[in-house]
């Protein structure tokens, strides 16, 4: 077993340099406030129930998704910072792309990798809420802005208005432009992505370039997207 939870600082939460005489916060931090955040929105244990043990493949998307998504975990260490850092589950309702997203957010924390949860309908409901006021608004939009991973659950999902376009444009292209993560699972079709808003939609599909997997049918059958030889 373990000594501590986090090796990197023996679980204080901060790193000390000797030789400049100065902390450094963490990255096991974020993580253990993303994971308090679960744990007040009441899911956190349903969320740690979903790792790649536990995900089915019966069909070929849910195959090739899930070889993805684990070469993802494996290798984020080296493409995280890089243009094309993120990864997308596209398409057909019920081919577990929730659950894929989630047991790559439980992996990435697992090595205290900081995943910040946004579910989406909620999420851009609260947002709209509180448009009006800039501190409240500015103060949950940056915390979108910024999270290390951002896991995007079911994106786009029911009436889109132009302020959805609006909040979800300045979330992405702001991640888009600073070379941040977003693991996000999505109904919408990559075309369809494209119609939501092609500024939204170009900015997702270049970021998860290669690791687009897009569920199509009902026998789940899939494509993989923005890839250079597209099936
Ligand atoms: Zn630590």
């Amino acid at each position: 077993m373990d000594l501590y939870e986090c090796e990197k600082c023996k679980d204080r939460g901060y790193i000390y340099h000797s030789e400049t005489n100065s902390c450094e916060i963490c990255e096991c931090e974020e993580r253990k406030i993303y994971e308090r955040i679960l744990e007040k929105s009441g899911i956190s244990e349903q969320f740690r129930k979903k790792g790649f043990k536990e995900f089915e493949t019966k069909t070929e998307f849910q195959k090739t998704a899930k070889t993805i998504a684990i070469d993802f975990v494996k290798n984020f260490k080296d493409i995280e910072n890089t243009r094309n850092s993120s990864i997308a589950f596209l398409g057909n309702c019920g081919a577990g792309k929730t659950h894929l997203s989630i047991a790559i957010a439980n992996n990435l924390m697992a090595k205290n990798i900081g995943v910040l949860y946004m579910p989406y309908r909620e999420c851009i409901t609260r947002i709209k809420q509180v448009i009006i006021d800039d501190i409240e608004y500015n103060r949950i939009v940056n915390k979108y802005k910024n999270a290390r991973v951002l896991l995007i659950d079911d994106f786009a999902k029911g009436k889109i208005t132009e302020s959805d376009i609006n909040i979800m444009f300045e979330i992405i292209n702001y991640r888009y432009l600073n070379q941040k993560t977003i693991i996000l699972s999505s109904e919408l079709t990559q075309d369809r992505l494209l119609d939501f808003d092609e500024a939204v939609g170009s900015r997702i599909i270049e970021m998860c370039r290669g690791r687009i997997v897009e569920a199509l049918g009902i026998e789940n059958n899939y494509r993989l997207g923005g890839n250079k030889n597209e099936i």
